[in-house]
């Protein structure tokens, strides 16, 4: 696909498409429980301003965490669909320099949301 679709395919994608995206690249078996690895996990709603943002709670240590939870994109100023773009970016092996133009972000952005999932999505649990 050419870089320059990229743009495009930014309006194409809803929060509903980037959450699905999340959680199939972090748990492609189904949801676990971050605190203890746990897999016997049940929906518990979603978030109260991000509709497709699902929550659970572990059957086994009673924790309660959501599709972002313990992820590099928890908390981070950048909107989900940017970071979805930017992990396609990456998985396209583009340079930081070109994500930023392609996405329109300054390369220093780019760099700090790239610097840790190239390591992996999912960040050490800081309990
Ligand atoms: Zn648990």
């Amino acid at each position: 696909m050419p870089a320059s679709d990229l743009v495009n395919l930014s309006g194409l994608m809803d929060d509903a498409k980037c959450f699905a995206f999340v959680r199939q690249h972090r748990w492609p078996d189904g949801a676990r429980c971050p605190g203890c690895g746990g897999s016997s996990v049940i929906r518990d709603g979603c978030d109260d301003t991000q509709a497709h943002r699902q929550r659970y709670r572990c059957k086994a240590c009673a924790g309660r965490f959501d599709d972002l939870t313990g992820t590099v994109l928890a908390g981070h100023h950048q909107p989900l669909r940017v970071w979805v773009l930017c992990l396609h970016c990456m998985g396209l092996n583009l340079s930081n320099r070109q994500i930023a133009g392609e996405l329109g972000l300054a390369v220093s952005d780019v760099q700090a949301m790239t610097e840790q999932p190239r390591h992996g999505l999912v960040v050490k649990c800081q309990r």
